[in-house]
């Protein structure tokens, strides 16, 4: 979880890309289920299998 809080101090230089309606939010390639389950859990990181971003969900929940 550290590494993954180091991460996302870099959100602002498109290494990050926030999945939006189950798609990446920076290409729009739909993330398979079985990602976006990881995602969501927070355990690991991510990325998109088309650009190469980090993918996370967007913290709306907390
Ligand atoms: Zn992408």
């Amino acid at each position: 979880m550290k590494q993954y809080a180091k991460l996302l101090k870099y959100k602002n230089n498109c290494a990050v890309a926030y999945a939006r309606n189950g798609a990446c939010g920076a290409c729009g390639f739909v993330i398979r289920p079985q990602v976006r389950i990881e995602i969501q859990q927070r355990n690991k990181i991510n990325y998109c299998e088309n650009c190469g971003r980090i993918l996370m969900e967007k913290f709306e929940d907390l």
